[in-house]
């Protein structure tokens, strides 16, 4: 994840800079060679590589499954059906290449912008797996705790029982997408086809651009409902097009870098700039997830193969956003309090809020000693 992305800024900006940095390069040294290639090309055909042979390459010569039932050759079934085949192809070519290379004293090359990963219960990239669900199950953490500080031990308007911290809406949101994109992540690690990678690519820059859209409103305290319009709709415009752009005329890695790492860097620089001129309490976890949001992108810059087939520099940039996610939603949470206490007190009715809640929920408490 993946990528994205943050929240604000940093976590996802860095993990979405990242998830588009990180595996752009289609042609890699390990694809490029001929051995290799005929390998590949072979095996399609006769759906073998070596003794090993694949159930999935059975098709005749005009595409249809040998086995030609009905149901099978239903195009999607088909597609499925090659993908499996081409997957174990290169797959298997490569642990045959891999394997020559290594009795020669050869270190390891990367195949079709990847290191080559040894797969545990045909599971592509256990490790960025894990770590990817690790995220998704992070983000729904801190999105849960999040909505339970808003719903429960924060003050409600009295007028209309919603919460008074103005941005609580666009981080529900932005939980949402930051959920979706770690889901992908995970399936991408698992399954690496056109499909999941351009599902998963397109997450991640949706992701990216809400968060610079969040960026922008928050830092500036963008509250009304025009403005807020006004900032979002150019953005949202130029990421949807963006998307269209790579799933349906062409996925250009370059491109979609260099669109990634505008908008990973714009709200980085946003939310540094902000956490240095800004009173709020909370700056410092801004701080620490800026400062370790770079250092985690130290990661992805000195790639490294994975060790014993495993745990690549891709798959520790993934584990470093978890505590880094962490960090966020904590001080999403802050922000949420802050400006609660804050527009209490100026409403002046800031006892009648906490005797509102009080009433209401019984955990007012909590809102009294804010540290909680
Ligand atoms: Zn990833």
């Amino acid at each position: 994840m993946g990528i994205m992305a943050d929240r604000y800024w940093i976590v996802v900006v860095v993990f979405v800079a990242l998830s588009c940095l990180i595996r752009p390069l289609d042609a890699s040294a390990g694809d490029a060679d001929p051995l290799y290639k005929t390998c590949v090309e072979q095996c399609e055909k006769t759906g073998c590589v070596g003794e090993n042979c694949f159930q999935h390459c059975s098709f005749s010569s005009d595409g249809v499954s040998v086995d030609g039932k009905w149901y099978m050759q239903e195009p999607l079934y088909l597609r499925w059906k090659q993908w499996d085949c081409q997957s174990d192809c290169r797959y298997h070519c490569m642990l045959d290449r891999e394997r020559e290379r290594e009795t020669r004293g050869n270190a390891p090359v990367k195949y079709h912008g990847k290191w080559p990963f040894r797969r545990v219960f045909g599971i592509q990239e256990p490790v960025s797996v894990a770590f990817s669900a690790f995220n998704l199950a992070m983000q729904f953490h801190g999105w849960l705790s999040f909505f339970l500080l808003l719903s429960y031990k924060l003050p409600l308007r009295p007028e209309n029982r919603k919460p008074y911290y103005e941005f609580s809406g666009l981080w529900h949101i932005y939980g949402l997408l930051a959920m979706n994109s770690w889901f992908w992540s995970a399936v991408f690690h698992s399954r690496d086809v056109d499909l999941t990678e351009k599902i998963d690519y397109s997450s991640a820059v949706a992701l990216l651009g809400y968060t610079l859209i969040l960026a922008i409103l928050r830092t500036f305290n963008v509250r009304d409902e025009a403005s807020r319009v006004m900032v979002a709709a150019p953005l949202l415009a130029f990421v949807t097009t963006h998307i269209l752009y790579l799933n349906f005329y062409k996925l250009d890695y370059g491109w979609n870098m260099k669109v990634c790492v505008a908008m990973g860097i714009t709200q980085l620089l946003l939310w540094a700039v902000w956490a240095g001129v800004t009173r709020h309490p909370s700056r410092w976890k801004l701080w620490v997830v800026v400062v370790g949001g770079g250092l985690a992108m130290l990661l992805e810059i000195y790639d490294f193969p994975p060790y014993k087939g495993f745990v690549d520099a891709h798959a520790l940039w993934h584990a470093t956003t978890i505590p880094l996610t962490y960090l966020w939603w904590s001080f999403i949470k802050d922000d949420a309090e802050f400006r609660t206490s804050n527009l209490v007190k100026k409403g002046g009715n800031w006892l009648f809020a906490v005797f509102m809640n009080a009433l209401s929920s019984g955990t007012s408490s909590i809102f009294v000693h804010p540290s909680v």
